[in-house]
C-alpha cells in the first residue's frame, strides 16, 4: 500500500522523527511512501520548509540514511509547490524545484478556494502545462464540478499527455465522494492516466488517513462490484418529499454488516462516513423494528419532562411497541394500550413485556382521558378523536405520521384546553450523529433488556420481513435494494 503524500514539517531535518513517520506506515502495511514538504509558498500565512539548499541537502542526507536502515520500504523524496500566476514568485519555485535533486515534485494550487472553481480549474491546466511536475496533488471536486466536465477532462488529458500522475487525496480536505471517484476513475481509464493515493498528512497520526479505505473504494469501483445494500428502509412518511430512503443495511461480510444512517444514493456506501459497523445478528428484522425504536428514543428523551404517568399509547405496531419498551426502560409503568383488535401476537408480545419488566400494562377498549396520549398510528381520525375527548393540561405527542392531511387542528382547542402537542417525526432536528449514537446505544450499549428477545416477541407469529415485503401498506417498507 502506498501513501505518496506525507508531511514531515519538522521531521525533514529531523531523522528521528522522520523514522517515527517510517514506523506508523510499516504499523499500517504501507511499504511506500513519498515524503516532502512545501516550497515557497504564495501566502505569506504558510511557512515554507524546503525552500533552501540547505535545507533540501539535510533531508535528502537523511532519506539516504533511511532509505539504508529500512530496505523493505520505498521512500521517496519530494517537495509540494506552489503554483502562482506572479512571475517574481514562479521564477523562485521553479529555481527551487529543478535544482533541489528530489525525486518527486507534487505540484498543487493551493489559496483559491474562494475563487470561481473554472479559475480554479484554469490554475490547475496551466500549472500542468507549465510546471515541471510529476504528480498533481490534490483536484478538488466542488459540488458544481459537473459544469466543469470539459475542463477537468482536459486536465486528465494534459497530465496524461506529460506523464503526470494525478493524485487522489484522501484527506478531509479533498477527498472525492464516490460518484467523483468513480467519474474520475473513468477519465483515468479513458486516457491512460495513471494516479497515486495521498493522505497529505500534516502529522504522524494522519498518516494513511482513508488511504485503505481509498483502496477498497477504487477496487469496487473498477471490478464493478455488486452494491453494498442489502436492504433498504423507506418510511413512507418523507418519501412523498422526494426522499429515496434513509437507512440500509449491507451485506453480511465476515460476520458483519454496515448499518446506513444516511441516504445512499450511491451503489457503493462509504463505511467511513454514513454508517457503523454491527454484528451480524442485528439483521433487517431488528433494524426494522429498532428503527422505530430509535424514532422514539430520540424524540422521547428530549421531552420526558412533558410526559406524565398516565399514559395511553394509541397504536400497536412498530412505533407504539417500541415507544412502550422505551417508557418502560426509563422507568414509567402507568400506561395503557389502545388498538384496535387486538391480534394474539401483540397480547403474547404485552404479556412477554410485563414479564421482563415486571410491569402490568394492559389494553384498554376505548380511547378515555389521561394525561399523557403518545399517538402512534398517524390516522387523522384517531387524532382527532384525542383532541375530542381530552381534558385541560394534557400532552400529545404525534408518534405517526398522518398520511391524508384532513384533519386539521382547531389552534382555539389548543388554546381553550391548554394542550402540549409535539410532532415527533424520527428525522426532526437529528443529526445523523445523533442518530448514529443513539443506535449504537441501542445496539450495543443497552444492558437493560435482551434486544433479541424483543425482536422475537415481535416475530412471534409473524415474519416481519415477509410481511413487510408482502404488504406495502405497513407503516414503512422495507425493500430489498434494486435500482
Ligand atoms: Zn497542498
Ligand atoms: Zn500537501
Amino acid at each position: 500500500m502506498e501513501d505518496m503524500h506525507i508531511h514531515l514539517k519538522t521531521g525533514v531535518t529531523d531523522i528521528n522523527i522522520m523514522r517515527n513517520y517510517i514506523e506508523k506506515c510499516r504499523e499500517l502495511n504501507i511499504n511506500k511512501v513519498l515524503f516532502l514538504d512545501h516550497g515557497n509558498r504564495m501566502s505569506p500565512k504558510h511557512i515554507p520548509v524546503l525552500n533552501t539548499p540547505e535545507v533540501i541537502k539535510k533531508f535528502l542526507e537523511n532519506i539516504k540514511k533511511v532509505k539504508n536502515e529500512y530496505k523493505d520500504m520505498d521512500i521517496k523524496s519530494g517537495i509540494e509547490s506552489d503554483f502562482s500566476y506572479d512571475e517574481e514568485f514562479k521564477e523562485k519555485e521553479l529555481k527551487n524545484i529543478t535544482e533541489s535533486g528530489v525525486d518527486l515534485i507534487i505540484g498543487s494550487v493551493h489559496g483559491m478556494s474562494k475563487a470561481y472553481y473554472k479559475d480554479y480549474l484554469k490554475a490547475n491546466l496551466d500549472m500542468l502545462k507549465t510546471y515541471p511536475l510529476n504528480i498533481m496533488g490534490h483536484l478538488k471536486l466542488r459540488k458544481e464540478y459537473e459544469d466543469y466536465k470539459y475542463l477537468i477532462e482536459e486536465i486528465v488529458k494534459v497530465a496524461s499527455e506529460k506523464n503526470i500522475i494525478v493524485e487522489i487525496n484522501t484527506s478531509d480536505r479533498s477527498r472525492w465522494n464516490l460518484r467523483q471517484l468513480e467519474y474520475m476513475l473513468g477519465l483515468f481509464k479513458k486516457y491512460d492516466t495513471k494516479y497515486t493515493i495521498g493522505s497529505d498528512a500534516h502529522k504522524v497520526e494522519e498518516v494513511g488517513y482513508h488511504v485503505q479505505e481509498m483502496y477498497d473504494k477504487i477496487d469496487k469501483i473498477l471490478n464493478n462490484a455488486k452494491r453494498d445494500i442489502e436492504y433498504t428502509i423507506v418510511s413512507r412518511g418523507t418519501e412523498k418529499y422526494g426522499s429515496k430512503g434513509y437507512m440500509g443495511i449491507t451485506k453480511e461480510q465476515g460476520g458483519k454488516r454496515n448499518l446506513v444512517l444516511a441516504r445512499h444514493y450511491d451503489k457503493y456506501i462509504d463505511t467511513y462516513k454514513d454508517s457503523f459497523e454491527i454484528l451480524d445478528k442485528y439483521n433487517i428484522k431488528n433494524v426494522a423494528v429498532s428503527r422505530f425504536e430509535l424514532m422514539s428514543a430520540i424524540n422521547l428523551d428530549s421531552i420526558t419532562n412533558l410526559i406524565n404517568e398516565d399514559i395511553l399509547i394509541i397504536g400497536f405496531g412498530n412505533v407504539g411497541f417500541s415507544c412502550l419498551i422505551h417508557l418502560l426502560k426509563n422507568g414509567y409503568r402507568n400506561i395503557n394500550i389502545f388498538t384496535n383488535n387486538v391480534k394474539d401476537f401483540q397480547k403474547n408480545g404485552l404479556d412477554q413485556i410485563n414479564k421482563i419488566f415486571d410491569s402490568s400494562i394492559k389494553f384498554v377498549n376505548e380511547i378515555g382521558k389521561y394525561n399523557t396520549y403518545i399517538e402512534a398510528t398517524g390516522n387523522s381520525d384517531v387524532i382527532k378523536n384525542i383532541f375530542e375527548i381530552t381534558d385541560d393540561n394534557t400532552t400529545i405527542i404525534l408518534l405517526g405520521t398522518p398520511r391524508d392531511e384532513s384533519y386539521f387542528i382547531n389552534p382555539l382547542d389548543i388554546n381553550r384546553k391548554n394542550i402540549k402537542i409535539i410532532g415527533a417525526h424520527e428525522l426532526n432536528g437529528h443529526t445523523i450523529e445523533e442518530r448514529r449514537k443513539v443506535f449504537k446505544e441501542l445496539l450495543e450499549e443497552n444492558k437493560n433488556y435482551n434486544f433479541d428477545e424483543f425482536v422475537s416477541i415481535y416475530n412471534y407469529e409473524l415474519n416481519i420481513v415477509d410481511k413487510i415485503l408482502q404488504n406495502k401498506n405497513n407503516f414503512i417498507e422495507v425493500i430489498k435494494y434494486e435500482i
